[in-house]
């Protein structure tokens, strides 16, 4: 199997991304998310580990790119506790910055800003997660990641860098992080042009940790995912009117401060004002709605 594949969810006919690849440099990741979906179907998910060879293996199948965008991470993220001691993520994007592709970075992890003057060698964005501006909370969501406030000043950082950078607020969960007010209005003031979101989806793994983690939380979920919600291939959402409830009205705050905005895996794509990934972003040579499906 090759480190660069073409990116496809699961075959999710939900998905509105434009082709691209995807490339992992870990197997794992400990930021040990509450929500994590890839700790579902990859074994010891949140002990992370290297890929064997990658390296060696990645200069063989880099010389044979041919402008794709190459999307960083998408089942893990390229910037585990361990890329701070062990720089592969920085070795590959080293290679990569030579080679004919475009970049597309997504982490929780304000270690990107390390790696500015690599992202500034190639057309790339970057996507940072940033599911609350509390960092209490994040801490809950996401034990292991850096604070939303590292998080917030990676993205000044970047954005003052002129790496093009956009923001998931994803997952949006009810009664947790489903008024992101205050964040969008930081994020607008900081320069982010582009939000995505997705609201959050029950596999049997994430939601047993989430009962640990917000037990009185999952018991007003309980009813919403598992009385009123439905299955869409292997996870279970929200009543689709409910998430549109909560969709549009970060849809609405992101047009009252001009942000282009997405929604990622939900089937409303009627909400979507760019390309659902923010890679629309890439070099902004193409407008917003250029590859908008
Ligand atoms: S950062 Fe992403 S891959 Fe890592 S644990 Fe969190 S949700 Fe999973």
């Amino acid at each position: 199997m090759g480190l660069l594949e073409r990116f496809d969810p699961w075959r999710s006919g939900l998905c509105t991304c434009p082709p691209k690849l995807t490339f992992n440099p870990y197997t794992g990741c400990d930021h040990a998310c509450v929500y994590c979906y890839a700790s579902s179907y990859i074994p010891k998910f949140f002990s992370c580990r290297p890929k064997k060879d990658l390296v060696s293996r990645l200069k063989k199948e880099a010389a044979k790119l041919n402008g794709e965008i190459i999307s960083i991470s998408n089942s893990s993220d390229p910037y585990p506790t361990i890329e701070g001691e062990k720089s592969l993520t920085r070795q590959c994007l080293e290679i990569l910055s030579r080679s004919n592709c475009k970049i597309q970075i997504i982490t929780k992890s304000n270690l990107v800003v390390r790696d500015i003057d690599l992202l500034k060698k190639v057309p790339s964005m970057v996507a940072l997660t940033i599911t609350t501006d509390r960092d209490e909370l994040a801490k809950v969501l996401e034990p292991n990641a850096p604070p939303s406030s590292e998080r917030l000043k990676a993205v000044e950082r970047l954005i003052k860098a002129g790496i093009p950078t956009s923001v998931r607020i994803d997952p949006i969960i009810p009664y947790v992080n489903e008024n992101p007010e205050s964040l969008v209005e930081k994020l607008a003031v900081l320069g982010v042009k582009h939000i995505t979101c997705s609201t959050y989806k029950v596999k049997m793994d994430n939601w047993q940790r989430l009962n640990l983690a917000l037990p009185e939380i999952a018991e007003k979920l309980n009813p919403l995912y598992f009385e009123k919600g439905e299955k869409i291939g292997r996870y279970i959402y929200l009543p689709k009117n409910l998430r549109l409830k909560l969709t549009e009205n970060l849809a609405k705050q992101a047009k009252k401060h001009g942000l282009k905005f997405a929604t990622c895996r939900e089937g409303l794509k009627g909400l979507n004002t760019a390309t659902c990934d923010g890679s629309w972003l890439i070099g902004e040579t193409h407008s917003p709605l250029q590859k908008l499906k």
